[in-house]
């Protein structure tokens, strides 16, 4: 789930800390390998939803994202042009040659893992598979600069270059987050590099990294149900998120998986 809200202040986790988050985070690993092997034309998305849940309770976590601001479900299930916050429900059905974002969060021992990413179900057209791997190498270009004494704006600055070189439009009104004891916390961390000054990453930080890429412009809008974010052209869009640790050593990407 992306950031929408109000700043507070940067919070530095400890090395204690940063392993509760990875086990938080390896549970969301753990639903989107899922949901990965799983994925294929007439399930419905509701469907999606009770496999993540149950994983997840499975696994001794909450689903962080049920009731977060009044969300309906566990799982954000975002088709084709939607960018995210698509809700699940049982009339919508997965079909050949569609994009699913599956984005998902967990609590767990009071911290919280948020993680996402598209899944291409069968045949998808060249550009957009292009798309998704431009995406999903944004977001790997943007952990690379998750590095002690860098600015967020570097990590702005990585996924955008890299967005835009192909062709492709980030979206500006969702944001990704830090993220701790809190879903969404301090720093914001936009995917276009803003005029603002931007803070210095410190050893500690957890932050969320997650591109939201369209093939066409870069305008989104909402519908109706107040939560579902398209892009305004009806074009594709694709979305990669991991939680970072800043460590002395580099980035620690929290919610690797396997499958990856
Ligand atoms: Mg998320
Ligand atoms: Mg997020």
């Amino acid at each position: 789930m992306s950031k929408t809200g109000q700043d507070n202040s940067i919070t530095l986790k400890s090395p204690e800390q940063i392993s509760v988050m990875h086990e938080a985070n390896q549970i969301v690993a753990g639903v989107l390998s899922m949901l990965n092997r799983e994925m294929r034309s007439g399930l419905t998305t509701l469907q999606l939803d009770r496999w993540a849940e149950e994983y997840c309770r499975d696994h001794g976590a909450e689903p962080a994202f049920k009731g977060y601001r009044g969300f309906p479900a566990s799982l954000c299930v975002s088709i084709n042009e939607q960018v995210v916050h698509g809700i699940p429900c049982k009339q919508t059905r997965i079909r050949e040659g569609d994009i699913v974002s599956v984005d998902f969060g967990t609590k767990y021992k009071g911290f919280y893992g948020d993680s996402a990413m598209t899944i291409p179900v069968g045949t998808i057209p060249k550009r957009v598979q292009q798309l998704l791997l431009v995406t999903e190498e944004a977001l790997e270009k943007g952990i690379e600069q998750v590095q002690i004494g860098n600015r967020i704006s570097d990590i702005s600055k990585a996924v955008q270059d890299h967005v835009e070189e192909q062709g492709f439009s980030v979206v500006r009104q969702f944001v990704g987050h830090g993220i701790g004891s809190n879903l969404h916390e301090a720093p914001e961390i936009p995917n276009y590099v803003q005029k603002k000054a931007s803070p210095r990453l410190l050893e500690g930080m957890v932050v969320a990294i997650e591109p939201m890429v369209n093939l066409g412009k870069e305008k989104v809008r909402v519908l109706r149900d107040r939560w579902t974010v398209v892009a305004a052209d009806g074009k594709p869009s694709a979305h990669f998120e991991h939680s970072v640790a800043v460590t002395a050593e580099g980035p620690f990407i929290l919610s690797s998986r396997q499958d990856n």
